[in-house]
């Protein structure tokens, strides 16, 4: 029985429920009067529910394809201006218990080299993202309680927060760990985490089963309902996704925006951000193995119709996909992106020999930070390190009122052109350097606040003369 403030993944996630939203789909995708009232009800900027969205994502006339494309590009525009945060990777372990079959990081896969870093070689990999110009980070690791206990990743997070290696510093550490306990989860917490993120991987809990054919991971409802354990533990950031390319799209996509629902049910609070990864080539994982691989196109649809249904919501592209892909989607609705990124552990602070690569895949993207931030400016968007929301305890329900209230532009666009600045005084190339600080002086004219506005043109000075504590 479908019910989305239970807390039974069978029951907020009711596989019965993604079938008649399928089918409600299919049966009005091209009704124009369904389709004209849902768009309307779309251009509120409120969001819609998973049955909407997903005629919507079923939807081929041309003319209404086109609108949905427009709206998302709008709504992107009223909720996050031209901003785009920047992240990276940090795997700590590639040691792992489970049967994964799309992850080479599975137990039965014995030629991949297995590695976990050490807290001295943690540091020197921070060193090398501060470097980069890096503030905000997501560990990944593989789930093995011995190898990788929870002590393991307490003690790493501490080792992150603690590097400060010339005027760098990682303000906000992110965390992608398998499916745990409350009681880890409130130790995560209390570490300090920013967002926990933990893909579904698939919604279909028959797919899920055989995907995730052993250990732990096995269990669909213990991860399906990870979300709730680690809100119950107060933490309220949470990160959703799905590994596109394993399930069919339409039913990923209304389980994905039924989970939303349920946070928000449940919790009060939604998703912070939702990912939108497609499986990739890794050492002994072929992509073409996957039945239900999708298009570009189909992928930007997808993309555009998670912004209208969750305008509030960030969503996050990684270097999997192609800069020409990112360009695309950047535009549809995404708002964080990660750069410079490596997959294997270990690799920023020296290259891997193809002997060590534990790559947990191919990456698409492969251009330096200083490359993709100077990308990012000339296509009109405008790179952000900020971190000021959970520094200033601008978290879960907190963040959520004042983003859906649209008000959150008046914090998030000063602090992005302060965090600009840092990163053109610190770590840019001349060239990146002169294209920001010109665009640095144009989005300062565009504030309309006064006060915010000078206060902005004090700090920008404080910065060039080596400041650097500032909240952001
Ligand atoms: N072990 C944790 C877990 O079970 O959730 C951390 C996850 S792993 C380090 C990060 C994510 O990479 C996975 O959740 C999965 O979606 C994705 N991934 C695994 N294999 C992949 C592949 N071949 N291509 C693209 N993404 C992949």
């Amino acid at each position: 029985m479908y019910n989305p403030k239970s807390h039974k993944a069978e029951e907020f996630i009711s596989h019965q429920e993604i079938l008649d939203t399928l089918e409600y789909a299919q049966k009005n995708k091209n009704n124009i009067e369904v389709v004209d009232k849902i768009l309307e009800k779309a251009r509120l900027k409120k969001g819609l529910t998973h049955r909407e969205a997903s005629v919507l994502l079923d939807c081929d006339i041309p003319e209404k394809v086109e609108e949905i494309y427009a709206l998302a590009r709008e709504i992107k525009q009223d909720y996050y201006g031209n901003r785009i945060v920047l992240f990276a990777p940090l795997y700590l372990s590639n040691y792992c218990v489970n049967g994964c079959v799309y992850c080479p990081y599975h137990l039965k896969n014995k030629h991949i080299p297995r590695k976990k870093l050490t807290q001295e070689e943690i540091r020197q990999e921070v060193e090398a993202l501060q470097d980069m110009g890096h503030k905000r980070l997501a560990i990944e690791s593989g789930e093995d309680p011995v190898n990788n206990p929870i002590e393991y990743i307490l003690d790493s997070i501490k080792t992150i927060y603690d590097v400060k290696h010339k005027n760098g510093s990682i303000r906000r550490v992110n965390v992608n760990i398998a499916a745990t306990t409350v009681e880890n989860y409130k130790k995560l917490h209390e570490a300090g985490i920013g967002t926990y993120i933990l893909f579904q991987e698939t919604y279909h809990k028959e797919s899920y089963e055989k995907l995730h054919p052993t250990g732990p991971k096995h269990n669909y409802a213990y991860h399906t309902e990870a979300m709730d354990r680690a809100m119950e533990a107060g933490i309220d950031d949470v990160s959703l996704g799905v590994l596109f390319g394993l399930e069919l799209y339409r039913y990923e996509f209304a389980g994905l925006l039924m989970h939303a629902e349920h946070l928000e049910a449940a919790f009060g609070v939604g998703p912070h951000a939702i990912s939108v990864p497609r499986i990739k080539h890794a050492d002994d994982i072929d992509p073409d193995a996957f039945d239900n691989g999708i298009d570009d196109e189909t992928f930007a649809k997808i993309v555009a119709c998670i912004r209208i249904a969750a305008p509030y919501v960030g969503m996050i592209i990684s270097t999997r996909e192609s800069k020409e892909c990112r360009e695309k989607l950047l535009n549809l609705g995404v708002s964080q992106i990660s750069g410079g990124s490596k997959t294997s552990v270990g690799g920023y602070y020296k290259p891997m020999p193809d002997s060590e690569d534990s790559s947990q895949f191919d990456v698409s993207d492969r251009r330096p930070l200083d490359e993709v931030i100077k990308w990012l400016m000339e296509l009109g968007y405008l790179p952000s390190f900020c971190t000021s929301c959970y520094r200033e305890g601008r978290t879960g329900e907190r963040f959520m009122e004042i983003c859906k209230s649209q008000q959150i532009h008046n914090f998030c666009q000063p602090n992005a052109i302060m965090t600009l600045k840092e990163y053109l005084q610190d770590y840019a190339s001349n060239e990146t350097k002169a294209i920001g600080e010109k665009l640095i002086a144009k989005e300062v004219e565009l504030i309309k606040n006064e006060k915010i506005k000078q206060t902005v043109k004090e700090n920008l000075k404080k910065i060039e003369q080596g400041e650097r504590d500032f909240k952001f």
